[in-house]
């Protein structure tokens, strides 16, 4: 890498972006039980990255991993032993560095060549030393790929497909996003070690103004021409763009 060569410069940033989706591909491995292989096929890490942080918003976080004995059952320990820390590729820096190399990789387009001159190789040596700094620190990580998870499953209530939610490890609440049609859900951990799933949905009012009774509609659902029937009144409604007249300051 340490050269005034463009062509060493380039075959450094191919090698850089390989490792790129090395760490990716590495990383999508612990999904396997969360997804279909199918779905983690994908070769661009920048959209397998992304497919795995709708399974888990934990996916590029790093992690510190804790050790200790509890003082009493089911209370965490007052003395932790830290065991060390996990450096993870974050998405932001896929972004940042996979197509930017991989520009440096092809012939300029005849717009870019007309845009002006071609990357220079300090241009390229600087970008490529950036990158290899994140990956030496992800490499030096005392932990590498840690997963802990409690997951859990359900269908899909509104295409049928199976949905899997990660609990993180915290146990905060997350969402789970149904891979085929985007619907998302709020997953909550219970404390008998359950989890509780709730739609993310949107409450809308019938238009029938004598009823006015309430629809719960999935978010990615609410956009113009959706129809939905009333369940007490029968009517159906349609969700419309409108226009009002301002009234006033309003
Ligand atoms: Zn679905
Ligand atoms: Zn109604």
């Amino acid at each position: 890498m340490e050269s005034t060569d463009t062509n060493r410069l380039r075959y450094a940033a191919l090698e850089l972006r390989m490792a790129l989706e090395a760490l990716v591909y590495e990383r999508a491995k612990h999904y396997a039980t969360d997804t279909s292989w199918n779905k983690l096929s994908k070769w661009q890490p920048k959209k397998l990255l992304r497919l795995l942080l709708e399974v888990d918003p934990h996916a590029d976080k790093d992690a510190i991993i804790s050790i200790g004995e509890p003082d009493q059952e089911g209370q965490p320990a007052s003395i932790m032993h830290c065991l060390g820390r996990e450096r993870v590729l974050k998405l932001e820096e896929i972004d940042s560095f996979y197509d930017r190399l991989g520009s440096y990789l092809h012939t300029p387009t005849k717009a870019q060549a007309d845009a002006g001159a071609p990357e220079s190789a300090g241009k390229i040596l600087a970008k490529c030393r950036e990158l290899a700094a994140i990956l030496k620190e992800v490499f030096e990580s005392q932990i590498i790929n840690s997963d802990f998870k409690i997951s859990s499953e359900i269908k899909c209530v509104r295409c049928g497909a199976k949905v899997y939610g990660r609990l993180p490890p915290s146990m905060e609440d997350s969402v789970a996003t149904c891979l085929e049609c985007q619907a998302q859900y709020r997953v909550m951990s219970l404390p008998d070690g359950q989890a509780e799933w709730q739609p993310i949905t949107q409450p809308l009012q019938c238009s029938n103004k004598e009823c006015m009774e309430e629809a719960w509609i999935f978010q990615q659902d609410i956009k113009p021409g959706i129809k939905w029937k009333c369940r007490k009144c029968g009517q159906q409604s349609r969700i419309i763009l409108g226009i009002s007249p301002v009234l006033g300051d309003e």
